[in-house]
């Protein structure tokens, strides 16, 4: 598998913010997200082939048994379960983190971070068709298979509607698994976009994302 990252640090987003994790970035992404802050992933080529027995030796100096595997995007990866399968065995909870762009079966997850794309990720030097950013049977295949958490990424007040008509759209979704999180790479604008964002959670019920990488090291490669 090509890694382009590997670190320890605390998991910043989602229903696990907080808790401490060892994180495996995979090299490879298709979507190439505007405001994506880990561009340095987005080459297929990019980083260093290493197995997952070399990785799990690592991890085990951390005092974690949480394992991120992220991107780039995972999903889009050849033989990923066989890859997760060496750290479930080992006990890890694994958390794959995905835009949910293809359907992948038996991965040994303990959670399923699906963040679909919305239109404010589309990279003018990069379109991609809306029905392979954010493909609805893609969607809700992988939610109705494994335990997961909706993650949409929320960069202006306009986006709320979109995220609205995604929710209705993937019918079954638990509105208590939905979360949003203020697009932001630096500090200072996370704080504004989560003071707008906090009163829209009030309101609807969906719970707030922190982004605890951008608050502690705003923004810091390998935090
Ligand atoms: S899907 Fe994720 S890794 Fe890929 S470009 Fe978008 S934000 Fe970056």
């Amino acid at each position: 598998m090509r890694i382009s990252e590997f670190f320890y640090s605390l998991q910043g987003e989602g229903f696990l913010a907080g808790v401490p994790s060892v994180f495996i970035r995979l090299a490879g992404c298709p979507l190439r997200c505007k405001w994506c802050d880990t561009a340095y992933a987005w080459d297929f080529q990019s980083g260093t082939e290493l197995s997952a027995e070399s990785l799990l030796s690592r991890a085990v100096e951390f005092p974690t048994r949480h394992l991120v595997v992220t991107g780039g995007e995972p999903l889009v990866q050849e033989n990923l379960a066989v890859f997760l399968k060496v750290f479930a065995q080992a006990g890890y909870r694994i958390t794959v983190e995905t835009a949910g762009l293809c359907f992948v079966p038996d991965l040994p997850v303990f959670l399923l971070s699906i963040s679909p794309k919305l239109s404010n990720s589309v990279n003018p030097g990069n379109p991609i068709p809306e029905s392979e950013r954010l493909n609805f049977d893609t969607l809700s295949a992988l939610l109705q298979t494994y335990p997961y958490q909706l993650k949409f990424v929320v960069d202006t007040p306009q986006d709320l509607d979109e995220i609205a008509d995604c929710v209705q759209r993937l019918g079954s979704v638990d509105p208590e698994r939905i979360c949003l999180m203020p697009q932001a790479v630096r500090r200072e604008d996370y704080i504004k976009k989560s003071l707008w964002l906090a009163e829209y959670c009030l309101q609807t019920g969906f719970a707030f994302s922190p982004r605890l990488q951008v608050m502690l090291y705003n923004g810091q490669k390998g935090k």
